[in-house]
């Protein structure tokens, strides 16, 4: 039986470990759970919907079966939604790090940031690989990252009464103003254009921020960073209107310049790849490896498409193959949500 539960040493157990929060990590939850079966889901992202969310959430999908137009943000809220009767646990903000067999044939997953989770089975789903912050291009900054440089907000206490500089200009900037506003003990934003990508709410919401002195805007670049062993003292703009450099005093910065995608730790997990991405059969989508599942944008296999309703049906066939390795000693039911009385009722029909 499932023991989602901190089982010791805290040790999460539960019966599969997806790795990835995008469109299709996300619908691997239901599939799952229709059958019964719990999920843990690891993303680096601070959000689910992996590419939806982070590289087009505004723009709309057109090829969603039965769905005749959907944006990318609002196809991710659909998927949390559907998959809220299952309680899957989350895990953002953590790099799906290490992956190790265990005597009784189970897998030992560690975060970078330490949580350990437990499974029969492991998915990978993890599309374009593990988004990665881009790094701009300020010479000299590598002694001040992850010290007192930053690309992502891990935990909002490491920020509590800092001087915070954030840099960029969209949804993960904006947002991160606004959530730390009342955090910090003073906040500049610098970006180099005067308009702002992020949702118009949020842009709203820093406006106000501002207009009460609770941030400053910068309309600039960021040439240098000024201080010594790793500590920010201060940040020099050179305002986009003048050319004029000049000194801001913070301690702490937060840089979003934009995220890449980096296949990561999955290459070092022994399974077999083709051209960077993970080969699987087209019947189960297992690898190489027993008991380790790729769908969506990661899995290849011939004919293979990167497309969101791809993802979606590979999910089912894997959900179906990973019952046996989850739950060895029953018997799998195929079911139709529309007559099956015990599916309706897992989701509150
Ligand atoms: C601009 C653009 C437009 C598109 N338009 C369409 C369209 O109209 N229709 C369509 O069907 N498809 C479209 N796609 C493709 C679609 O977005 C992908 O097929 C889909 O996102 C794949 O989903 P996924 O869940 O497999 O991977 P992703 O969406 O890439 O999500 C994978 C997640 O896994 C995480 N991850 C990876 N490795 C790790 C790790 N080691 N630890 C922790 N987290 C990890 C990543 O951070 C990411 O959040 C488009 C893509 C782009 C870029």
């Amino acid at each position: 039986m499932v023991d989602a539960a901190e089982a010791g040493e805290g040790i999460t157990k539960t019966d599969v470990i997806i790795i990835g929060a995008g469109p299709v990590g996300l619908f691997a939850v239901f599939e799952l759970g229709l059958l019964g079966l719990q999920s843990a889901v690891i993303d680096i992202l601070d959000r689910p919907g992996g590419q939806c969310a982070e590289l087009y959430p505004e723009k709309p999908i057109l090829d969603i079966p039965s769905r005749l137009k959907v944006t990318g943000q609002e196809l991710t809220d659909d998927l949390m939604k559907q998959i809220e009767p299952f309680s899957p646990i989350m895990h953002f903000n953590q790099m799906a790090d290490s992956l190790v067999k265990q005597d009784n044939g189970h897998w030992r997953m560690t975060t970078d940031m330490g949580i350990v989770i437990e499974a029969p089975v492991v998915c990978i789903a993890g599309g374009g690989g593990s988004f990665t912050p881009k790094k701009p291009k300020i010479e000299g900054i590598e002694p001040f990252e992850n010290k007192s440089l930053f690309y992502a907000v891990r935990k909002m206490e490491q920020f509590k009464g800092k001087n915070l500089l954030v840099a960029g200009g969209g949804d993960s900037a904006l947002d991160w103003v606004v959530a730390l506003s009342d955090h910090v003990e003073s906040m500049h934003l610098v970006h180099r254009r005067a308009e702002f990508r992020a949702v118009q709410d949020t842009v709203d919401k820093m406006r106000e921020l501002e207009a009460a002195g609770k941030v400053t805007v910068h309309v600039a670049d960021v040439p240098r960073l000024n201080g010594s062993d790793g500590q920010i003292a201060s940040v020099t703009l050179k305002s986009k209107e003048s050319g004029e450099e000049y000194d801001v005093k913070c301690d702490t910065m937060l840089a979003f310049y934009g995220l890449t995608m980096k296949l990561g730790p999955i290459a070092g997990w022994g399974i077999n790849m083709e051209s960077n991405r993970v080969a699987v059969d087209t019947e189960k989508f297992e690898t190489s490896e027993p008991g380790i599942f790729c769908i969506g944008d990661m899995c290849t296999y011939p004919g293979k498409l990167k497309l969101i309703l791809s993802g979606f049906h590979e999910s089912a066939l894997m959900a179906h193959a990973c019952f046996h390795y989850a739950r060895p000693d029953q018997k799998l039911k195929f079911e139709h949500t529309t007559s099956s009385s015990n599916i309706q009722q897992k989701l509150g029909q």
